[in-house]
């Protein structure tokens, strides 16, 4: 079946997109031959008729035959991909097909998906405001209803942030359950493809489809016959979910605080918006009522997260960006005197400010001498923290009995954010990433999913889950979905549920 979109639908989607700039380039309009389906047989079926003759979009960092790569950078704005990424090529074969690649921040790095050297992107539910990042562009086309799901990437919580901020799911898998193969490496040791989509149904079955061990990416496993299953669990058995306090985390670091003016703007930066406290609070209360079992938990390591975080993934950035450089990559300067001035201009004229900032900051902590005082901290500090973790979720062997199903905490401290004087600095926004950069560092499944609209603007939750564990933290979130649907911005229309209800 070939996809003719009526014309209600492809003026309904460009109209959004001229609202939300989503896409850095899309084929909307022109009749799309899905690929004949090929894997049909190591689908579910369930999942195959969520995916089969409907579009999706990809973040512009995953790569896509014949379609721009441009990681949102000028230096790759005329770039072409030459071939697809595995996870794109898994989903064509279900019978899916890309409608378009989607705007992003520059290489994936920051949180509102406005540090694109290309266009910026508005919220569907308030255009004022930013999509969240760095993959805002996808999880804008989902939240307008212009494709069902869409691809992201997540290394510090690139899919769950914007999804949070745009009222849509969004699931970073464990590391390695999914290929990496034909995703543009910013931090390879943190970085996973990601979903975002309009149900947890939905992205279920795009996880069915893309997870799996790939010949080509010896970081990826096949998924352990002890880990829950995908489908057809105990969906409704109630689950023990531990809490994490917001609260807790602010005194823990506010008591390091003293004197230390960034790390003031630090604290201030993760106390949540009076809306998002709300937003967690009834997540509980709903979960509670739903029947499972909450109760609060303390992971102490949490508050040096982002110091890791930012110190390990500048790193891998440092030493992944350097082959853009305009001889293996990137816009090559007209005329230069010799080599080294060559690349010098090239990575002038092409990296944004917030790129070159990663770079400096990725070569200053690995300089000679200086490793055991900042490198070798944060990997002391990753391997804490993922000890917290597993002593409260169990082990990635699966070996021992774990305390908790799932733990509960908030996405990002605020909800979407304007531009202007009410948006958040680049230094606080890296500080309100310690919710979703831990699940990075751990290695661990998390997912975010809308839990009430507060304000007029969509509030997330998010669950964090054993490695291998992703059908948990679905089962847990389909349970909410379906006591309390998700939301949608004004003016949208359930396309593709209408679809989905017919036989394909
Ligand atoms: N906000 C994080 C950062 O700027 C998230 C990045 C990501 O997940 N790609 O690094």
């Amino acid at each position: 079946m070939g996809y003719n979109p009526d014309k209600d639908f492809v003026q309904y989607a460009q109209a959004w997109e001229e609202k939300i700039q989503a896409f850095i380039e899309w084929r909307i309009g022109e009749e799309l031959l899905p690929a004949p389906v090929t894997a049909a047989g190591n689908i579910p079926e369930e999942a195959r008729t969520q995916i089969a003759g409907l579009p999706f979009a990809v973040k512009d960092n995953i790569a896509v035959r014949d379609l721009p790569l441009t990681c949102g950078s000028k230096l790759l704005e005329h770039f072409r991909s030459p071939y697809s990424a595995a996870v794109v090529r898994a989903l064509e074969a279900a019978g899916g097909f890309v409608l378009g690649k989607t705007n992003l921040d520059e290489f994936g790095m920051g949180s509102s998906t406005d540090n694109s050297a290309l266009k910026k992107t508005n919220n569907p539910w308030g255009i004022d405001r930013v999509a969240g990042g760095s993959s805002g562009g996808s999880a804008a086309a989902v939240a307008a209803g212009i494709v069902p799901y869409a691809l992201g990437t997540d290394t510090g919580g690139s899919v769950r942030q914007p999804a949070a901020f745009c009222g849509v799911v969004g699931l970073k898998p464990t590391y390695g359950a999914v290929s990496r193969l034909g995703l543009v490496a910013y931090a390879s040791s943190l970085e996973s493809a990601g979903i975002l989509a309009d149900t947890t149904e939905r992205c279920r079955a795009v996880f069915a489809c893309i997870r799996g061990r790939d010949p080509q990416d010896e970081t990826s496993h096949e998924t352990p016959e002890a880990a829950p299953a995908l489908y057809h669990a105990e969906t409704g058995r109630a689950k023990k979910i531990g809490v994490l306090s917001p609260e807790a985390i602010a005194r823990a670091l506010a008591a390091d605080a003293t004197g230390s003016e960034a790390l003031e703007i630090a604290v201030q930066a993760s106390i949540l918006e009076d809306e998002v406290r709300r937003g967690f609070e009834l997540a509980q209360e709903r979960l509670a009522g739903l029947g499972h079992t909450l109760a609060p938990v303390e992971i102490p390591s949490l508050k040096y997260g982002v110091p890791a975080y930012y110190t390990i993934a500048t790193a891998e950035a440092s030493a992944n960006l350097a082959r853009f450089d305009s001889i293996r990559y990137g816009a090559r300067p007209d005329w230069a005197k010799n080599p080294e001035e060559l690349i010098d201009k090239a990575r002038d004229a092409g990296f944004g400010a917030e790129v070159k900032l990663r770079i400096l900051l990725g070569t200053f902590v690995l300089r000679s001498g200086f490793q055991d005082r900042y490198y070798l901290r944060a990997q002391r500090i990753r391997a804490a923290l993922r000890r917290d973790f597993e002593s409260l979720l169990g082990d990635s062997g699966y070996t021992d009995t774990a305390k908790f199903d799932a733990l509960l905490m908030p996405v990002f401290p605020s909800r979407a954010f304007g531009r202007g004087p009410s948006s958040l600095s680049a230094f606080a926004q890296k500080a309100a990433d310690l919710y979703t950069c831990c699940a990075n560092l751990a290695g661990l499944p998390a997912l975010a999913f809308p839990a009430s609209v507060e304000g007029g603007l969509p509030v997330g939750v998010q669950l964090m889950g054993r490695a291998w564990a992703e059908g948990t933290l679905l089962d847990i979130a389909e349970g909410y979905e379906q006591a309390f649907p998700f939301p949608h911005p004004e003016g949208f229309q359930a396309f593709w549920r209408q679809v989905c209800t017919k036989p394909l």
